[in-house]
């Protein structure tokens, strides 16, 4: 016991509970402390693998043994017990750095922006699924890149989603192929409200990518084109279009033509998610035919531009994950019909000016569903559009519906988070969804 190395893992989450069961499997001697309550599944693994743990606070003197420490995405970098540890000369890393030393030969796929990380993630995995060579999926999707490491077989790729936090703990970490989406305010909280912190945060995909390796991003975003103006990157580029003024399809890429008919890759940015997908998949050789089959039955992630339902000629879409005002611009700009706009909850501090000409637009009604909506009504209400307050998934269908027309959507698109009336974004999306059900059977009758 005494050789053993000393693994402490701030923070009993997901990825935490990665980084112990993959740090068990390597002979570290590990312990996990976690300062408020480690979730109960969690700890009952924990306890089947006989890690130890401790939870609701940190015990210094058993932290700073540590040779190592992996630190949650979630603890930023100025906890105390960090700044401590820090202090005292302990390397201090990120789960996804700590798993990378582990992943032996295979090829990493890093997929990181502000909006479409998961979807491009899903898709470029459905994508490579069942082919030749062995695929696993994770990171700020799924399981934790340790998780899977620890717990499935050694697979030959890894298609990983990057959150800015996961990036920030880097040292090592390099993917063969990086995608950077888009940038676009958001958790500035995190980056002393300096928009260059976080720009800089999600470049940490490149910064240890060789001459070998490649780097699709967007050329129309020009966070990312400004960056890269001034700084070298030693990938091979591979610049990749985000707006498509005259696009008729289908999509041109190294050579071979995609089309993008299934539905749930409607919308100029599901086009642009898919550009990206489609040349990973090339690039570590996946064959064109294959690729346009499974596009072909792609199916889009819950919580995401989903149809959950019709009543009476009228859609209900459910895109509760739109969490920031960049990607309810998407989300209104990807539909054609007029749509009764579901918006509101907890606000970051939103600059909705940008929506106000798609807005102006495409919706005919708006429903603010939230505790607390001056923000919203501030902003919209000079549109002179029906707006209607309330308080409850329920309550903001069945509103929806009394206000739509035959062939009208209603669109679930908050813009903001969501704890103000729900537990999370996938708890909105379901009561959405669930009063989506109940109003259809209602109107069966
Ligand atoms: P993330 O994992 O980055 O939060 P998701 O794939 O879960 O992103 O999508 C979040 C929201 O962003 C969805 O509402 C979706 O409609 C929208 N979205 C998806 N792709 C893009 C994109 N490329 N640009 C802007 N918004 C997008």
């Amino acid at each position: 016991m005494e050789d053993l190395k000393k693994l402490v893992i701030l923070g009993g989450g997901e990825s935490g509970l990665g980084a112990a069961l993959l740090g068990k499997k390597h002979n570290w001697l590990v312990f996990l402390s976690e300062r408020g309550s480690i979730p109960e599944k969690n700890k009952l693994r924990l306890l089947k693998e006989a890690i130890s743990f401790e939870e609701n606070g940190h015990s210094t003197e058993k932290i700073l043994v540590a040779d190592l420490v992996v630190k949650s995405p979630g603890i930023p970098d100025e906890a105390p017990i960090v700044v401590r540890l820090l202090e005292e000369g302990i390397p201090v890393i990120s789960e996804i750095e700590f798993a990378f030393q582990y992943k032996g030969n295979a090829i990493i796929i890093g997929i990181t922006g502000t909006n479409g990380k998961s979807t491009t993630t899903a898709l470029t995995y459905h994508l490579l699924w069942g082919g030749q060579k062995s695929v696993g999926l994770g990171g700020n999707i799924g399981y934790s890149f340790a998780r899977i490491l620890a717990e499935e077989g050694e697979k030959e790729v890894y298609v990983l989603e990057l959150s800015s936090f996961q990036l920030d703990g880097i040292k090592e970490f390099r993917p063969n192929v990086g995608i950077l989406l888009n940038i676009s305010p958001d958790h500035l909280d995190r980056y002393a409200y300096r928009m260059e912190n976080y720009v800089q945060a999600k470049f940490k995909l490149t910064a240890n990518q060789q001459k070998s390796d490649w780097f699709i991003y967007n050329q129309d975003d020009s966070w990312i084109s400004d960056y890269i103006d001034k700084h070298e990157l030693i990938g091979n580029s591979c610049p990749v279009r985000s707006v498509y003024p005259e696009y008729r399809g289908p999509l041109e890429i190294k050579g071979h033509f995609f089309r993008l008919s299934n539905p749930a890759l409607k919308g100029p940015h599901n086009l642009f998610n898919a550009h990206c997908a489609i040349l990973a998949a090339l690039l570590v050789g996946i064959p064109a035919n294959r690729i346009q089959e499974r596009l072909d039955n792609f199916v889009s992630l819950p919580h995401r531009m989903e149809r959950v339902g019709e009543i009476k000629g009228v859609s209900f879409v459910n895109d509760s994950k739109a969490t920031n005002v960049e990607s309810v611009f998407y989300a209104l700009q990807s539909v054609e019909s007029p749509v009764i706009w579901i918006v509101g909850g907890v606000d970051k501090g939103n600059d909705y000016s940008t929506l106000l000409s798609v807005v102006a637009e495409k919706v005919k009604g708006i429903i603010c569903m939230g505790v607390d909506n001056h923000r919203i009504i501030k902003a919209f209400g000079h549109l002179n559009k029906p707006l209607r307050e309330v308080k409850s998934a329920q309550e903001a269908v069945s509103e929806g519906f009394l206000m739509a027309a035959d062939g009208d959507i209603v669109l679930l698109s908050p813009a903001c988070a969501s704890f103000d009336l729900f537990k999370n974004y996938e708890d909105r999306g379901m009561q959405f969804k669930q009063a989506v059900e109940l109003l259809q059977i209602a109107n069966k009758g």
